[in-house]
């Protein structure tokens, strides 16, 4: 059986001294790792979960959350980490949503655990670290298992994790990333980046989102190499780490590349041993590439998103330098294929929506057939919702969107998320959001909003009433009153009219 939760056995059969994992002044082998893996999933099969069950993950870059995550695979249940970004409102559907059986959370989400457990009683909580009653303790449940391996027979086909991605409609959909998805994308990963087990692959994004788990974390433990996990990016203990470590490969958002090279640390830094600067998940600025290949630092860039577990395109590091403003080529394994609105294909040079197939690509969304059907053709091809051009050579730039949405910080935020609940505010008639530009973030958002007549929100109340109901990067940074919004001919808010008038 080849499933996720193999893993760590089948790694510390082949190299059980090597380090796994680094935490701080934790280090993790291979060997320690299985052991730790083993009885976890024994500890858990001791609370009657198993085949199926869902095992959602609350808290930042942690060895819990590898160990859950594989604990889970060796189990054949499925592994559901949440964005701790999130307000409480969002997190409640989502568990709803997949039916968690049990929450394992880090410390410091102890009080957003019990919120999530008042909502939903039959919810059981597992402390990372905990200590104070009543929740089980995850240490204490490795400690007091056997650690005979488990390795439940797992199908390729067979739920690994259940990822949470928004859309331009509805509530968030949760990605069913099989078995096979996720090794095939690792599988890609090894092969167009090239990586080896001598890789020191620092985390600092956050591993609940599909690009650090995807992109570097699976891959480097798929090949014996070790992963370095932070809890948040922080620019100097990035130095840090890069110096002391010789970290080999990271991924990051264009933020993060951008804060490193804004540092006072940057010109003195010593980043030689980076071989695999990673930078993707929102389109990355030529400005940020030209700086980096000027110290000599070729940016790899990577497009791809959650529903391709996610590697779709990617520009190595020798054709980085050439190809400023490129997404590359179609991982490995994959394919791509551009389409015009009449359902043919443009020419080199003209822009279609990009699809994406593929062994790495998922078959659907947990429990959401007519969100499936919309996004999935029916021979399986997946619909990004991303505008590119192809040259003749085979190398796509990524130049529009179709969907709505905008990228702050590398969190992805939906317009109609945040509409429809600005639209629940007693004292707006008509709501719309657009993403601004921001020399930090990327982009921020901004809401413009008609009163009802009578009414006269301000902007902080209403940026009040967005917090309490979703995650803080999706709070627009301010709030326009108007007398009406921009219409196109056909009654459709007109954005970009809107960008325009409100900067
Ligand atoms: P997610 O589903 O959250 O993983 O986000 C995927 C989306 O992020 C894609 O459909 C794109 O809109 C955007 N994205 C990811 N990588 C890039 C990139 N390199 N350039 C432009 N947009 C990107
Ligand atoms: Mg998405």
């Amino acid at each position: 059986d080849q499933g996720l939760g193999s893993w760590p056995t089948r790694r510390a059969r082949s190299t059980p001294d090597s380090t796994a994992v680094v935490h701080g002044e934790r280090t993790l082998g291979y060997a320690e790792l299985r052991d730790r893996v083993h009885a976890l999933a024994n500890g858990l099969r001791g609370h009657r979960l198993g085949r199926g069950d869902r095992i959602a993950y609350l808290g930042p870059n942690h060895p819990a959350f590898l160990e859950t995550m594989f604990a889970s695979g060796a189990l054949g249940a499925v592994f559901v980490p949440l964005n701790t970004r999130l307000a409480i409102a969002e997190l409640a559907f989502m568990l709803e949503d997949c039916g968690a059986e049990v929450l394992v959370h880090e410390r410091r989400h102890t009080e957003t655990a019990r919120a999530l457990r008042q909502r939903l009683p039959r919810l059981r909580l597992i402390a990372v670290n905990g200590d104070e009653a009543p929740e089980e303790d995850l240490e204490s449940l490795i400690a007091a298992s056997p650690a005979d391996r488990v390795d439940e027979p797992v199908a390729h086909e067979d739920t690994a994790f259940i990822l949470y991605t928004s859309g331009t409609t509805g509530r968030p959909k949760g990605a069913r990333i099989s078995h096979g998805n996720a090794v095939w994308n690792a599988l890609n990963v090894v092969v167009d980046v090239d990586l080896t087990s001598t890789e020191v692959t620092l985390i600092n994004a956050p591993l609940f989102h599909s690009a650090a788990l995807g992109m570097t974390c699976l891959p480097t433990l798929l090949k014996g190499g070790t992963v370095v996990l932070e809890e948040s990016f922080d620019v100097d203990t990035t130095f840090d780490l890069v110096e002391r470590l010789r970290i080999t490969l990271v991924f990051g958002v264009p933020t993060m590349f951008e804060a490193l090279s804004r540092s006072p640390r940057w010109p003195e830094a010593d980043l030689s041993s980076l071989r695999f600067p990673l930078c993707g998940g929102a389109p990355v600025p030529e400005e940020l590439i030209r700086r980096y290949g000027e110290r000599g630092l070729p940016l790899m860039q990577g497009y791809g998103m959650t529903e391709a577990s996610p590697g779709v395109l990617l520009l190595s590091a020798a054709d980085s330098p050439s190809r400023i403003g490129c997404a590359g080529k179609p991982a490995f394994f994959s394919d791509v294929r551009l389409e015009k609105p009449d359902g043919t294909a443009p020419s080199p040079g003209e822009p279609g929506e990009i699809l994406v197939a593929g062994p790495n690509v998922v078959d659907g969304y947990w429990r959401r057939p007519e969100a499936t059907a919309d996004s999935f053709t029916d021979d399986g091809w997946f619909r990004s919702g991303d505008v590119a051009s192809v040259d003749d050579e085979g190398f796509h730039r990524v130049v529009d969107r179709l969907k709505d949405m905008f990228v702050s910080g590398g969190e992805n935020v939906y317009p109609a998320e945040i509409e429809a609940v600005l639209h629940e505010h007693p004292a707006v008639a008509e709501a719309a959001v657009v993403g601004m530009p921001d020399p930090t973030w990327g982009e921020v958002g901004k809401a413009v909003v008609v009163a009802r007549s009578g009414s006269e929100p301000d902007s902080a109340e209403l940026t009040g009433f967005l917090a309490e109901r979703l995650g803080r990067y999706k709070v627009p940074r301010g709030v326009d009153l108007v007398e009406r919004l921009p219409r196109s001919a056909t009654g459709k808010v007109d954005k970009n009219a809107l960008r325009r008038e409100h900067t």
